[in-house]
């Protein structure tokens, strides 16, 4: 793996909320994302890995210029792109594909699988409308479906194949960079492992980047080569996956791979790690796992820890790791 693809940097997404208080006219400003720095090299897989509300959609939605960044840097091989006007994006949305969480929802009924693969195609004018049947034909195949299949509707189909649909979809303009957010979460487990082995398969052939985001633990362990650990919009570690895996850091992390459960032959494997859901709060002041860390010391109340190298390219956020440098990104 060699230069950087994607670099964010001190990236922000602050939104502005009502307020809860009744008969206040004030908004409150929720830190959805708060000052993440990350690195992503080419053909890696990085992953994001979190609790619902963590942030991780919100960070691959400001990558693909769906949000503007309220503060800090997005860049694409070396050109920011995270403040740049819409007219300039064009170029940037053909390298930048994504997949998402429902394969229900993201393909429109009314059009058939042929025109759905090839809508984003015509929409970067690329190719004749001969050239596009070819491609989506030739796309239909990679993703293991069949020629007859496009000229049928969504509905006709089953969640995996959706997924598979988006997925050719997705290719269809040869991206660079695909954010899979959620990819498999909808699906059936027996479904999760075909379409991780596809994704594999076609970062192989096609040389593609993710960004892959889940609340999975053990599908990020399988299939990313970096991760990093958010909890409520900051990141607390960040390490190759088998390091993050075999030397947990943090307390959060420690927490969440000590909640892997033994092998039970009556779980999927794919099934096993979720994230507890629900029960992080936001407060404010100090470390942000304050609540919930058995290992919290008074500093921990006030001051907020920084990301460090605590041991080569292993990053953590936690003031039981004070002896290395401070960093802005990994
Ligand atoms: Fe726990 Fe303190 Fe580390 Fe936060 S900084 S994770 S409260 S020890």
């Amino acid at each position: 793996m060699g230069e950087t693809l994607i670099e964010v940097k001190d990236l922000e997404l602050h939104f502005k909320q009502k307020s809860s208080k009744l008969f206040s006219f004030h908004s409150d400003c929720l830190k959805a994302v708060d000052k993440v720095s990350f690195t992503i090299k080419k053909g890696e897989t990085f992953g994001l890995v979190g609790e619902s509300g963590s942030g991780k959609s919100t960070i691959g939605k400001a990558i693909l210029r769906y949000y503007t960044p309220t503060g800090g840097e997005i860049y694409y091989q070396g050109t920011e792109i995270g403040h740049r006007k819409e007219s300039q994006m064009l170029p940037y949305r053909k390298k930048m594909q994504s997949v998402f969480q429902d394969p229900y929802s993201s393909l429109d009924p009314s059009h058939t699988i042929r025109e759905i693969i090839c809508e984003p195609m015509e929409i970067h004018r690329l190719y004749t409308a001969a050239e596009r049947k070819e491609k989506a034909e030739k796309l239909i195949e990679v993703v293991g479906l069949k020629k007859v299949d496009l000229y049928k509707y969504p509905h006709e189909f089953s969640g995996g194949q959706r997924q598979r649909i988006s997925i050719a979809r997705a290719l269809s303009v040869q991206p660079e960079f695909v954010v899979c957010d959620e990819p498999i979460s909808a699906l059936d487990v027996s479904l999760q492992a075909q379409i991780i082995h596809l994704l594999e398969e076609l970062q192989d052939q096609y040389g593609l980047t993710y960004l892959f985001i889940s609340h999975q633990l053990q599908v990020v362990q399988k299939l990313c080569d970096r991760i990093g650990v958010l909890y409520l919009g900051s990141i607390l570690e960040t390490s190759d996956s088998a390091a993050l895996y075999k030397k947990p850091l943090h307390p959060y992390t420690k927490m969440l791979i000590s909640s892997i459960l033994p092998p039970d032959p009556t779980v999927n494997a794919l099934d096993e790690i979720v994230i507890e859901s629900g029960v992080q709060k936001r407060t404010e002041g100090g470390c942000k796992f304050k609540n919930r860390c058995q290992s919290c010391m008074e500093r921990c109340r006030h001051e907020p820890p920084s990301l460090k190298e605590a041991e080569p390219g292993h990053w953590v956020a936690c003031h039981l790791y004070e002896k290395s440098h401070e960093i802005t990104g990994s």
